[in-house]
């Protein structure tokens, strides 16, 4: 491992050889700290004697490797971040990355560049996670839910342009399961009407669509690393990437606005606010990251390929099994255009041709110890937007096929990591509840 080089932005000063070494300098992790990771993430199983036995080897082995190396000086916001933001600039083929606390921290700093003000309007679909949402409503723009494609779940793009207003500041299209919207739809109905476009790509890091890859297409993307996702880091974490011009200023939406190449007189640095969208400008936040989820995200990544390929032949085994049943509608899978990462199995019924719907088939499931969770039901059905002055009824009202794929057709059924065992039990007890469910003639 080569020494971690110090950049010039860093807080936790080195101030090198010196009779008085400024020493406000935080805390750094010690071996107690590095072993209750490890007692966390390896936690203890039935066997505690052994265990404990075996925590003391490990803890007196790093007491040891401590003694031939040195602590780290650098926890956040260092040369791990960096390289992770490098790679993900490679994989994606994009100009900017910026690795950030989560995927809503990177909607918000999208959106601030986007010029988003009170009173502004943001088209996002119903089906979604309340997040893709969270930072219009935090600053009093107004929400506006587009209707889905009944196939994919996708956003709607002829939804999208009924829905567009002269207040229209943003879309924001969501890759649900990591399968692409439309997005030559929807940019096309961007570019006519000067409107940004934040791609929620949460599910979606490494799906491709017509060789660009998701979250490159829009002004910005954004990606999660959450611990339910394809890949972590680490429990949490977030980058949003993008081709503008805006991207050189991410390190400023990061953190605070913290400028350190133009200090004001007499100190080390300015603090800016984010110029966006016709000069609009706005605070940043602080969204810093660690070394630690850095480097696990690193390791994890390599990890990627593999991962997404066993979830896609699962899922195409899983379509394999159900083709020819006319009740269960098809999971989209890859195309010549089309590579997805297989986050979500998106399983559907037609239940106009069963007795019962999906609710039934839900209980079906459990009750032959098969988990399956919907992501997600429709934002209007929670309280937080009819509490926040938007009327959920119309928005409820104005989005049929979300409503009808949550109350009656889809759930998700899971897809990783799992036997090939388990998939065949999936695969044969859901046909065999279809054909319970099958109308009688
Ligand atoms: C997980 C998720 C998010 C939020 O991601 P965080 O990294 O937790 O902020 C946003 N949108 C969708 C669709 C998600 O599933």
């Amino acid at each position: 491992m080569k020494k971690q080089e110090k950049a010039k932005s860093d807080f936790r000063y080195d101030t090198g050889e010196a009779k008085v070494p400024w020493a406000a300098v935080g805390e750094t992790m010690n071996i107690e700290d590095i072993s209750s990771i490890i007692r966390l993430l390896i936690p203890e199983g039935k066997d505690h004697s052994a265990y404990q036995k075996q925590f003391e080897k490990v803890t007196a082995e790093l007491e040891e490797l401590n003694k031939k190396g040195q602590f780290a000086t650098k926890l956040s916001m260092g040369s791990n971040c960096s390289m992770l933001e490098d790679a993900a600039k490679k994989f994606l083929n994009v100009k900017h990355a910026c690795f950030v606390t989560n995927a809503t921290a990177g909607f918000d700093i999208g959106l601030k560049f986007a010029g988003l003000k009170p009173g502004d309007e943001v088209i996002a679909p119903a089906i979604t996670f309340l997040s893709t949402i969270a930072y219009p409503l935090q600053i009093g723009a107004k929400v506006v839910l587009a209707d889905i494609d009944p196939l994919t779940l996708n956003i709607s793009p002829e939804d999208i342009e009924r829905k567009i207003t002269k207040r229209t500041k943003a879309i924001m299209p969501v890759h649900i399961g990591g399968y692409p919207c439309d997005m030559e739809a929807i940019m096309k109905i961007a570019k006519e009407h000067n409107i940004m476009v934040i791609e929620d790509c949460a599910h979606a890091f490494g799906s491709f669509y017509k060789g660009k890859a998701l979250g490159t297409i829009g002004d910005f993307g954004s990606f999660s690393f959450h611990e339910v996702k394809n890949i972590t880091a680490g429990g949490e974490g977030g980058i949003v990437v993008t081709n503008t011009d805006y991207g050189k200023d991410f390190p400023k939406a990061r953190f605070g606005g913290f400028d350190i190449a133009h200090p004001i007189d007499k100190w080390l640095y300015d603090v800016v606010a984010l110029e966006g969208k016709d000069g609009h400008l706005s605070m940043a936040g602080n969204h810093s990251s660690t070394e630690i989820q850095a480097v696990v995200l690193l390791n994890q990544m390599k990890r990627l390929p593999g991962i997404i390929e066993a979830r896609k032949k699962n899922a195409e085994y899983l379509n394999n099994r159900f083709a020819g049943i006319e009740e269960i509608l098809p999971c989209p899978l890859d195309t010549k255009d089309i590579k997805s990462v297989y986050h979500l199995y998106l399983f559907q019924l037609d239940h106009t041709k069963l007795n019962g719907d999906i609710q039934d088939f839900k209980v079906k499931m459990a009750e032959r110890g098969i988990i399956q969770i919907p992501h997600f039901a429709p934002l209007y059905r929670f309280s937080y937007l009819k509490q926040l002055g938007h009327d959920t009824a119309a928005m409820q009202k104005s989005c049929p096929n979300a409503e009808n794929a949550f109350l009656h057709k889809f759930t998700h059924l899971p897809l990783y990591p799992l036997t090939d065992q388990q998939v065949e039990y999936m695969a044969d007890n859901i046909i065999e509840a279809v054909m319970e469910m099958r109308k009688r003639k």
